[in-house]
């Protein structure tokens, strides 16, 4: 049986009655503020998103505040949530804004999408929620939509299964209500027509869903291909005294690109000749907990290493002075710096803070 309303009018009538429209983004809407939480939300969800949000919003109101301000303070307001690339081609895109377009959000298609960081879906979705303008959008959560109602087989990473669903999302994303369409199927995608347990009953255009009507629902969209990817291995000195750790800040480019780190050696072997070329003793040196932490490409398995300098020999000043300035610092644990974290420093701080509390507790 068919409906005789179209796809898109139930959609919107959905939104109507059941669509989120007080979310921080949806207030005040401003091409800025909406591409702002677009990114966040690219691989993060929504209650997780919201309190950074907000406090990014506080900290960087506009474009300028953003563009004007230092790295690390913006990687710092991204500590927690992730794919930190995402925070410096946000960064990158507001000081182009700021050069090229006197600080105004360009509002063509084409300049958007040229900015780094933004694809055809998050261009389209920042200049149709915040304007209106009519543009079809295709994220993770519309593929999911759009492949069970088509029956679209295939994994959504192959440019064929990609090119089908995005005529598939032109072909029904409407001429007027644009705004209420596109947020609406985010919002289905997000919390009807979930990954693992879509609310068929719940879902406005279940009456022609071709995946529902066959009970398949979950074997679309197709999986991607399995691969097997390769182990490296990590050893991060973790220098203490007084209650603060050394990190270094790393390079720009590469994993964790421009985010405070433990330094890091690729074998045990280098790790404490580097500790012996300062004067320390390496048998001094403590095991810490060892965690994995996988990226796309590989894994990595990390052992972190513990010198106390409390009860080592030598000083802070010899360590530190071996360090390019800038590039190093003393954070302290109980009060720390507005620096952006990679994900390994805060797993092993998270640990060490743990260490730290016993110790106190016990004295
Ligand atoms: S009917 Fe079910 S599977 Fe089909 S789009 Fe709706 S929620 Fe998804």
């Amino acid at each position: 049986m068919k409906s005789t309303a179209s796809f898109a009018t139930r959609i919107v009538s959905w939104y109507d009655n059941h669509g989120r429209k007080t979310l921080p983004w949806q207030q005040d809407k401003t091409p800025y503020r909406v591409w702002v939480s677009e990114i966040m939300l690219q691989q993060t969800q929504v209650a997780t998103v919201i309190p950074y949000y907000l406090k990014f919003m506080a900290r960087f109101p506009d474009v300028l505040a953003l563009a004007n301000a230092p790295d690390d303070e913006v990687l710092h307001h991204w500590t927690g949530l992730g794919y930190y690339a995402r925070a410096r081609n946000l960064h990158k895109a507001a000081k182009i804004i700021r050069d090229d377009y006197q600080g105004l959000f360009p509002t063509h298609f084409e300049q958007v999408l040229a900015l780094p960081g933004i694809g055809r879906s998050t261009a389209g979705a920042v200049l149709s929620l915040s304007l209106g303008q009519h543009h079809p959008i295709l994220d993770g959560n519309v593929k999911r939509v759009l492949a069970r109602h088509g029956a679209i087989a295939g994994w959504p990473g192959q440019k064929t299964v990609e090119e089908q669903l995005w005529q598939l999302t032109d072909a029904f994303t409407p001429q007027q209500d644009i705004q209420k369409y596109n947020q609406a199927m985010m919002d289905i995608g997000a919390s009807i027509c979930t990954r693992s347990k879509p609310n068929c009953a719940a879902c406005p255009v279940a009456i022609d869903c071709k995946a529902q009507l066959i009970g398949r629902q979950t074997d679309f969209p197709g999986k991607k291909p399995k691969k097997t990817i390769p182990t490296k291995a990590a050893w991060m000195l973790v220098m203490m005294q007084d209650n603060q750790v050394f990190l270094a800040k790393r390079p720009p480019a590469g994993i964790w690109g421009g985010l405070w780190c433990f330094p890091e050696f690729a074998t045990q072997a280098a790790l404490e000749t580097h500790l012996e070329e300062q004067g320390f003793d390496a048998q001094q040196l403590e095991w810490l907990t060892g965690f994995r932490h996988t990226f796309s490409h590989f894994h990595l398995d990390i052992q972190p290493m513990m010198l106390n300098l409390d009860k080592a020999l030598g000083n802070k000043q010899s360590v530190g002075a071996v360090m390019e300035q800038n590039q190093s610092l003393w954070y302290n644990i109980s009060h720390p710096s507005k620096v952006g974290l990679a994900a390994a420093t805060e797993r092993v701080l998270a640990n060490l803070g743990s260490l730290v509390q016993s110790a106190v507790s016990k004295e």
